[in-house]
């Protein structure tokens, strides 16, 4: 699971995501005042904007593939 995108009808534009995420996913659309995922790929699962978006405006996915890491090659 992992962040997917911001909900454009429920975001009321406080940028309490932008300012916390700890991976730096989101960034701030001034001319529609909404929030939206940028890096998704880099974030770390912490549910931290999940917990303190006060719109529910932002959606998880189940798409997200972890890399495989070996200790080979
Ligand atoms: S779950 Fe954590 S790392 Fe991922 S976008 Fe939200 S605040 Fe950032
Ligand atoms: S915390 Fe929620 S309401 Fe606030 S800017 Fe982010 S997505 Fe929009």
């Amino acid at each position: 699971m992992a962040v997917k995108r911001v909900i454009e009808e429920k975001c009321v534009g406080c940028k309490t995501c932008v300012k916390s995420c700890p991976a730096d996913v989101f960034r701030y659309d001034s001319e529609k005042k909404k929030a939206y995922v940028k890096y998704g790929q880099d974030c770390q699962l912490c549910l931290w904007c999940v917990t303190e978006c006060p719109a529910g405006a932002i959606e998880l996915t189940k798409d997200r593939e972890f890399p495989v890491f070996t200790c080979w090659g």
